[in-house]
């Protein structure tokens, strides 16, 4: 792979080859929050095309495909000397098919209905296997540390204990310091589908985030009224106007 890690402007593009709009919505929209750069091809046909030029980091594929099938594609694409990574996405119904999938060279499977975070954590395995991760295993904003391999967390030099949403929360907005978040994206990208409806609950879970990080003024979460939240540490914002 000739991707450059460097730079983090240097968006990882993904080819999405889904015929379903619902599902391609989901994709599209979540990666693009996300940082990911996406296209999308509805068919087999198209999808090989575009898979085989060469212009992406990651192909997500779908296995039901109106021409194509996608293990197809993914045999074809692999036949041709193209080595660019491939996660399958397979309905349940398909799953003994993941054999003859991961034998056709994808490098991972998913089993639809899938949350986004699961497709997340399966795309920086597969590009950090591969060399071309986008995702930073540590994050470090001030002297708030995470880590997304061992999954642990530390403010100075103190240990903090979080459940699993609280973790997923606090990566999310420690990936994208100064983003401002509605409650509704927030819900999208940690309990993974659209959730319309009462979202009041995201403030306990944020509460309980503030309380364990130890967040007092000057505070790096912070509540945007009518909107949702951002993390935002003052000194960098000060550095940043
Ligand atoms: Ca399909």
């Amino acid at each position: 792979m000739t991707s450059s890690i460097e730079l983090a402007d240097d968006a990882t593009r993904v080819l999405i080859v889904e015929d379903e709009a619902t599902i391609i919505e989901f994709l599209r929209v979540g990666l693009r929050y996300e940082g990911y750069e996406t296209v999308v091809a509805m068919d087999g046909t198209n999808g090989l095309r575009l898979a085989a030029t060469g212009d992406f980091d990651l192909v997500i594929l779908d296995l039901m495909l109106p021409d194509l099938n996608g293990m197809e594609v993914c045999r074809r694409l692999r036949a041709a000397g193209r080595d660019v990574p491939v996660i399958v996405l397979t309905a349940r119904a398909e799953v003994a098919d993941r054999v003859a999938g991961l034998k056709a060279g994808a490098d991972d499977y998913l089993i639809k209905p899938f949350s986004f975070d699961e497709l997340l954590a399966r795309m920086s395995a597969v590009l950090r296997r591969r060399g071309t991760g986008q995702a930073a295993t540590r994050v470090q904003i001030l002297d708030l540390e995470l880590d997304a391999e061992t999954r642990e967390v530390r403010r100075g030099n103190k240990r903090v204990e979080l459940t699993p949403i609280e973790f997923n929360l606090l990566e999310l907005l420690m990936r994208h310091p100064r983003r401002v978040w509605t409650r509704e994206n927030l819900v999208a990208r940690v309990w993974g589908y659209a959730h319309t409806g009462d979202t009041n609950f995201i403030e306990v879970h944020i509460g309980h985030l503030r309380e364990k990080i130890g967040d007092k003024p000057p505070r790096l979460i912070h509540t945007v009224r009518g909107v949702g939240y951002t993390l935002r540490p003052e000194e960098y914002d000060e550095g940043m106007e």
